[in-house]
């Protein structure tokens, strides 16, 4: 690739954001910023510190923190203070309260300043919530990812399944119609679509379609570059 580009992609849980994104990056030979993993992480050691329903406790904790992601190997790593927490982050528990900690405006700065960071470097593709209308508001590609709510919850249900976690498809459903709710009613930095980004529904579309619809729009901006 001959610039420098940022892809930033935002959506609703399980719209397929990260799965699209590993694809981009690994085409395009780009770093992959997650930044859900960032948030659950914090959330995570918070609450096996007992102190995730402190907002000032959970603020200072973050202030105080060295938060890293890598990238390697098709999977994110996370670290908080050097102890490496990337197994996790994934669980019902911290889906439980990863929205909430999500909404203190502090966590939230702490988070981005290093998401930027990130992006100063390298040909990034990010993903989130509010990676481009707040991250990376001048991205040069934006997509607003989407997906039926039943389509979501079915594609975490076989996560789940795979993953031997006992579930069943209504509290999947319960825990991301929640979390979209919280996600996209708090003032600071709510999930929206920005305004110049492209929808991509991905209830009816192939990864291959994504795919290709991105890289082709990928060309289409370097050619106006
Ligand atoms: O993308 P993922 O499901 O891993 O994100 C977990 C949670 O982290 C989201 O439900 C949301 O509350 C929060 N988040 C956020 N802003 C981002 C990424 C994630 O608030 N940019």
């Amino acid at each position: 690739m001959s610039k420098k580009l940022i892809i930033a992609i935002d959506g609703p849980s399980g719209s397929g954001k990260s799965t699209i994104a590993k694809f981009l990056a690994d085409q395009i030979n780009a770093t992959y910023i997650d930044t859900g993993a960032m948030y659950r992480a914090i959330t995570y050691v918070a609450m096996r510190n007992g102190i995730v329903d402190d907002k000032d406790k959970v603020i200072d904790f973050v202030r105080n923190s060295t938060i890293e992601i890598k990238y390697e190997n098709g999977l994110t790593r996370v670290f908080v203070n050097g102890e490496e927490v990337t197994d996790k982050i994934r669980s019902a528990e911290v889906n439980s309260k990863v929205s909430d900690v999500s909404t203190i405006p502090e966590v939230r700065a702490e988070l981005v300043k290093i998401q930027r960071e990130l992006g100063k470097k390298e040909t990034v593709v990010a993903e989130g919530r509010d990676t481009s209308t707040v991250v990376f508001p001048n991205a040069d590609i934006k997509i607003f990812l989407t997906a039926s709510l039943d389509t979501r919850a079915d594609r975490r249900m076989k996560e789940y399944l795979e993953s031997g976690v006992e579930t069943t498809f209504e509290e999947v459903k319960e825990s991301l119609a929640n979390r979209d709710r919280i996600d996209s009613g708090r003032k600071v930095s709510p999930l929206k679509k920005a305004d110049d980004a492209f929808v991509i529904d991905s209830t009816s579309m192939t990864i291959k379609d994504e795919l290709n619809f991105l890289l082709n729009t990928i060309k289409e901006k370097q050619k106006t570059n």
